[in-house]
C-alpha cells in the first residue's frame, strides 16, 4: 500500500496522519463485545482523511482506487458491531466535515452524512416544529449517514417500524469506488442497495429524510412488581392506538436499579420497570390507562420537581443500545444480545426466554411496529463468561424461534439473518468493482461459497495482516 503517494495526490485535503490519532479514529464501540474487543483491538488504518464537500470525496475514491488502498467510511463511530473498523488498514474516510442541513420542507429534510441527528432535529423544530421519525439511542453522538449505513432502528421504532422500512429513507446521493466515481441518487427500491450496508458499496454524501410533528416528550418510568408485568403493560401501552408514545421499554429487575444510578432514587432493587416517552397530550390518558393497567408511575417528568430531575439522562439514554452501556459502565462484565421476538407469539417467547437463564440473562425489551404489529426486539443483558457460553445461549434463543441479530460478529450478514443480501452483493459488484470499500464486512463478497449454517465464525483473511 503505497500511503506515501496517497498523500502526495491527496495535497491540500485535510489529513491526520498521527498514529495515535488514527488508531482512535479506527475504533468504535466494538468493545461492547468481548468477543470483538478479542478479534479487532489490533486494527488501525494508515491515515484519516477528512474531506469538506462531495468534490473532496470523490477525489479520496478516484486516488485509492488508482493506488489499491481500502476505504473505511465513519461517521462518528458509535457503531458497536465494529461497522466502522478498517480491517484491511487504509484510510479511514471521516464524514465529520461535511454536517449541514440544506434544506426543510414539509414532511422532509435533507443534510449531508455528518450532520448529528439531534442538530438535525435542532433545526427542523426550530424552523417547522417538525422532528426526525427515528433516531438511536445515540441521538446526541450518532451522524445520520451512518445511522442510515450502520443502524436499524430506535427511538420512534413504536410508530415508524425500522430504517428499512419503505418510506423511511426517502432519498440518497451516493459515490461510488472507481477510477471515475460516479454519482448516483437512489430512491423506492434502490435505497435498500446501501442501507445497511456498512459502507462497503458506496459513500453516501447526501441523505432526505422523512419528518414527523415535533413535541416536547414527556419522560416516564413506570414499576412493577413483576417483568411479566412489566412486558405485558408494554404491549398493551404500544398497542393503545390513542396514545402516542415515542419509546416504550420494559427491563427486568434487578437491572434498573443496579446500573440506572441516577435514577436510582425512584427505583427498587426487584422493580421491574417500563421506560416510556410520551407526547404531552397524550400524557393524561397514559396516566389513566396506566392507573387501570396496575402500574406504579415511580417518575413523571412533567410533575418532577427541578431538585428532582437535576441530572438525570433523558429516557432514550437509559433505552437501546444505552442500556447495556450504563450496565458496562458499573459491570465490566456485562454484555448482550440483540434479538427479535417475532409476533404473534411474541410475549410468550419473552414469557419463556426470561426463564431460562436466571442470574445469567436479564430482559430487556425494545417494543417497535413492524408491517403494522406490535411486537419487540430483545437487547438481553447478559452476564459473560466465556465464547461458548455466549454461544450456547444465542443458539437457545434461536431454537426457541428468537432470531439473534449477534452483535458479537463485525460481518453483515452474521449480524443480521445470516443470508446474503444479493440486491447489495450486486451494486457492490457495480459500484466497488476492485472491493476497497470496508473490506472484510461482507461475506459474500469476501467467499461467496461461504456456508452460513456451518456453525463458525466468518474469519476475515486481511484482518490478520493488519499489523
Ligand atoms: C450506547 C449506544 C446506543 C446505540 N443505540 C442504537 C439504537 O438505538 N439504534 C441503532 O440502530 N443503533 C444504535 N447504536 C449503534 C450506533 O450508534 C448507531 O447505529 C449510529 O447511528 C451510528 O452512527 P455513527 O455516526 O456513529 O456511525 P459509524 O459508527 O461511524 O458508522 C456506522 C457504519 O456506517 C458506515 N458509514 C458511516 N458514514 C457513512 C457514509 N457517509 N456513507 C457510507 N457509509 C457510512 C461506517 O463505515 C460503518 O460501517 C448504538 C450504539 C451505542 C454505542
Amino acid at each position: 500500500m503505497d500511503i506515501a503517494a496517497l498523500k502526495a495526490e491527496l495535497e491540500g485535503l485535510k489529513i491526520e496522519d498521527n498514529p495515535k490519532i488514527v488508531q482512535q479514529k479506527s475504533r468504535d464501540f466494538y468493545w461492547y463485545s468481548p468477543v470483538l474487543k478479542r478479534q479487532l483491538d489490533h486494527v488501525s488504518g494508515d491515515l484519516v482523511v477528512s474531506p469538506r464537500d462531495e468534490g473532496e470525496v470523490v477525489r479520496v475514491l478516484s486516488a485509492c482506487h488508482r493506488l489499491g488502498v481500502p476505504v473505511t467510511p465513519r461517521g462518528t463511530g458509535t457503531g458497536n458491531y465494529g461497522q466502522a473498523m478498517p480491517l484491511s488498514g487504509g484510510v479511514i474516510l471521516s464524514l465529520a466535515e461535511m454536517n449541514a442541513v440544506t434544506s426543510i420542507l414539509p414532511g422532509r429534510v435533507v443534510a449531508h452524512p455528518g450532520a448529528i441527528i439531534v442538530d438535525i432535529d435542532r433545526a427542523t423544530r426550530a424552523h417547522s416544529n417538525q422532528e426526525l421519525r427515528l433516531h438511536p439511542s445515540t441521538y446526541a453522538t450518532a451522524s445520520i449517514g451512518g445511522f442510515i449505513a450502520g443502524g436499524s432502528g430506535g427511538v420512534g421504532s413504536i410508530n415508524f417500524g425500522g430504517l428499512r422500512d419503505f418510506g423511511n429513507v426517502l432519498r440518497l446521493r451516493v459515490v461510488t469506488m472507481e477510477a471515475e466515481p460516479r454519482i448516483l441518487e437512489l430512491t423506492g427500491e434502490d435505497i435498500h442497495k446501501v442501507t445497511h450496508a456498512y459502507g462497503t458499496n458506496g459513500i453516501i454524501t447526501e441523505v432526505e429524510m422523512p419528518l414527523t410533528a415535533a413535541y416536547d416528550w414527556v419522560d416516564v418510568i413506570v414499576g412493577f412488581d413483576s417483568f411479566t408485568g412489566a412486558a405485558r403493560y408494554g404491549n398493551t401501552l404500544a398497542c393503545q392506538d390513542g396514545i402516542l408514545t415515542k419509546l416504550v421499554t420494559p427491563i427486568a429487575a434487578p437491572v434498573p436499579w443496579l446500573y440506572f444510578k441516577r435514577h436510582q432514587k425512584f427505583l427498587r432493587e426487584d422493580m421491574s420497570i417500563c421506560v416510556a416517552m410520551v407526547a404531552p397530550h397524550s400524557l393524561d390518558a397514559f396516566l389513566a390507562f396506566t392507573r387501570r393497567a396496575g402500574g406504579q408511575v415511580v417518575y413523571n417528568a412533567a410533575t418532577a420537581s427541578d431538585e428532582e430531575k437535576k441530572g438525570l439522562p433523558p429516557a432514550y439514554e437509559l433505552a437501546w443500545n444505552h442500556t447495556t452501556l450504563r450496565a458496562l459502565r458499573v459491570d465490566p462484565s456485562i454484555t448482550y444480545l440483540q434479538s427479535l421476538y417475532p409476533f404473534p407469539d411474541h410475549l410468550e417467547l419473552v414469557e419463556k426466554i426470561d426463564g431460562l437463564f436466571p442470574g445469567e440473562v436479564f430482559s430487556h425489551l425494545e417494543f417497535v411496529r413492524l408491517d403494522g404489529n406490535v411486537t419487540c426486539f430483545g437487547l438481553n443483558l447478559v452476564r459473560f463468561t466465556t465464547e461458548e457460553r455466549l454461544d450456547e445461549i444465542v443458539a437457545a434463543f434461536e431454537q426457541n424461534g428468537c432470531p439473534i441479530f449477534n452483535p458479537h460478529r463485525y460481518t453483515l450478514e452474521e449480524g443480521g439473518m445470516k443470508q446474503t443480501d444479493e440486491v447489495q452483493l450486486a451494486f457492490k459488484r457495480e459500484a466497488d468493482p476492485r472491493g476497497l470499500l470496508n473490506p472484510g464486512k461482507m461475506i459474500a463478497w469476501e467467499d461467496p461459497a461461504y456456508d452460513y449454517r456451518s456453525g463458525k465464525t466468518f474469519l476475515f483473511k486481511g484482518l490478520s495482516q493488519v499489523s
